[in-house]
């Protein structure tokens, strides 16, 4: 009998910690795990390489590929536009494969109301707002005005956060790490 596949959804407001967590868990060895690369309108940014951590497209080409059906879901976030490619999705899915998505909130809960019990919801919880302009200030990737523009969105991730399925507070990287990885197993041996 073919193993399921299950996406894990991972979100937290800007600077919470998604991507490192993200690195961590693919980096933990667990070969089944993929990362599913989101296609995005916004800039790059130093360090980031294209088809790798994003599929950096223009909005025309975007806009395309919306209205042509390839995206399981998209979003405007922060000025930006964000989606999940389908294709890769349902090949993971039928491999068995355990897919790791970062999206925000609003994405999560639109891949849970389609994929259903394929789908989990992992929320990264900042210890506090403190931690989060400390944190983002420190990876000195945006300027003071896209940090401010992203500190608006805190309130809707963290009120959309009680819906989802698991709430992992991010202090010690290597107990959240820990954590998530193990949420990820219970789920995996449930039935
Ligand atoms: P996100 O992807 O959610 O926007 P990042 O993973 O880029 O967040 O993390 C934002 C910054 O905070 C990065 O510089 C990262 O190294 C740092 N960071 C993440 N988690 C922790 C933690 N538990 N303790 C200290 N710094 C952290
Ligand atoms: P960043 O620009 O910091 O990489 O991401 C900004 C926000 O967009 C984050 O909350 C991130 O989770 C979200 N995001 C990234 N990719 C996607 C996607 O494909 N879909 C949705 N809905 N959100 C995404």
């Amino acid at each position: 009998m073919g193993r399921k596949g299950l996406l894990v959804v991972i979100s937290a407001p800007s600077g919470g910690g998604k991507t490192t967590v993200i690195r961590r868990v693919l980096a933990s060895g667990n070969d089944n795990f993929t990362y599913s690369i989101s296609a995005t309108t916004r800039r790059l940014r130093a360090g980031e390489v294209d088809g790798q951590d994003y599929h950096f497209l223009s909005l025309e080409e975007f806009n395309h590929k919306k209205e042509k059906g390839e995206f399981v879901e998209w979003a405007e976030v922060h000025g930006n536009y964000y989606a999940t490619p389908r294709t890769p999705i349902q090949k993971w899915l039928n491999e068995g494969r355990t897919v790791l998505l970062d999206l925000d909130v609003n994405g999560g809960l639109e891949v849970k109301k389609d994929f259903k019990d394929s789908a989990l919801l992992i929320f990264i919880k900042p210890p506090s707002v403190e931690s989060l302009v400390h944190r983002l200030k420190g990876r000195k990737t945006e300027t003071q005005a896209e940090i401010d523009k992203r500190l608006t969105r805190v309130p809707e991730e963290m009120s959309k956060s009680h819906q989802y399925q698991y709430r992992i507070l991010n202090e010690d990287l290597d107990i959240t790490t820990t954590e998530v990885l193990k949420v990820i197993k219970n789920h995996n041996h449930r039935d």
